[in-house]
């Protein structure tokens, strides 16, 4: 035999045990990193959203966007804040602006395809100025429309006042466009108009501690440095849009109980604020 293997000084079982050995080292290291690989996957996935699908149903996409402005009605007061009160009126302050604010919901009902109205509370409850110009903000509102009745120790002190956003705020011209309408539509009702044109302002300066409001009146008939705390007109300030605050008459005064604090004068009243609503958002009176 020509070939014949030179003669291993190793026997072959050795060598066979050796290979077999390695073989074996080598599938347990594969198998093991596998599970190695594995195990991270195992792991439960982070929680996600469904991705947006990328073909939305037709319907959906052929959906016209709601484009109608948006009104937000704020009844000032309301559960445990009651407001003014006067011992010549039965009812709370935040209860004749409820009754009023209710009677314009309705005068506004058949506009309901061309405006939407929100409210900025529920009846009955207490919500502060933040969590009512917050209302406004977080739905896009374009006008806020908050309603009040005013008081003073003087009982002669009578009339109507409005305070829109004041000048040098980005939504102060619009808000004085409603204020000049609206104090048109109640000088027809014969009310005494505060001031030379019934129309205030009130600047706010946010205090240290975030959560009070300083109050400077500033208008025709008001004294520059007469400052308040009261919160009451940080709505317009943090709504984040045009906006009004009506101090629709005197609670105190039995002048202005005796025109307005019955059935007629609540409708005479929503009468004026409807008209100017509709005259402000180019709507066509219906009632
Ligand atoms: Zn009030």
């Amino acid at each position: 035999m020509q070939n014949k293997e030179p003669r291993s000084l190793i026997p072959n079982y050795v060598i066979h045990a050796l290979i077999a050995g390695i073989l074996f080292l080598l599938a347990a290291t594969i198998l093991g990193l596998l599970l190695f690989a594995k195990s991270p996957a195992e792991a439960p996935a982070p929680v996600q959203s469904a991705p947006p699908t990328a073909s939305a149903p037709a319907a959906e996409l052929e959906t016209p966007q709601d484009e109608r402005p948006i009104l937000m009605l704020d009844a000032g007061h309301g559960g445990r804040d009651p407001g003014a009160v006067s011992d010549y009126a039965e009812e709370t302050e935040a209860e004749i602006c409820q009754t009023i604010m209710e009677r314009l919901l309705e005068l506004l009902q058949p506009h309901a395809a061309e405006l939407q109205v929100e409210v900025s509370r529920e009846a009955d409850t207490y919500a502060t100025t933040r969590q009512r110009a917050r209302a406004a903000r977080t739905l896009g509102a374009d006008f806020f429309l908050s309603l009040h009745l005013n008081a003073n120790e003087e009982p002669q002190a009578q009339g109507f006042q409005v305070y829109p956003v004041p000048p040098g705020r980005p939504q102060h011209a619009n808000s004085l466009r409603f204020a000049e309408i609206l104090v048109r539509q109640v000088k027809e009702t014969g009310v005494a108009i505060q001031g030379s044109n019934g129309i205030f302002y009130n600047y706010y300066h946010e205090m240290a501690n975030g959560n009070t409001w300083q109050q400077q009146q500033d208008s025709a008939e008001a004294d520059p440095d007469e400052y308040s705390d009261s919160p009451t007109f940080g709505v317009l300030e943090n709504c984040g849009c045009p906006g009004v605050l009506v101090e629709q008459w005197f609670i105190s005064s039995i002048t202005d109980l005796r025109r307005f604090n019955n059935t007629n004068g609540y409708n005479a009243m929503a009468q004026c604020l409807y008209r100017s609503i509709c005259e402000y958002f180019e709507l066509e009176e219906k009632k």
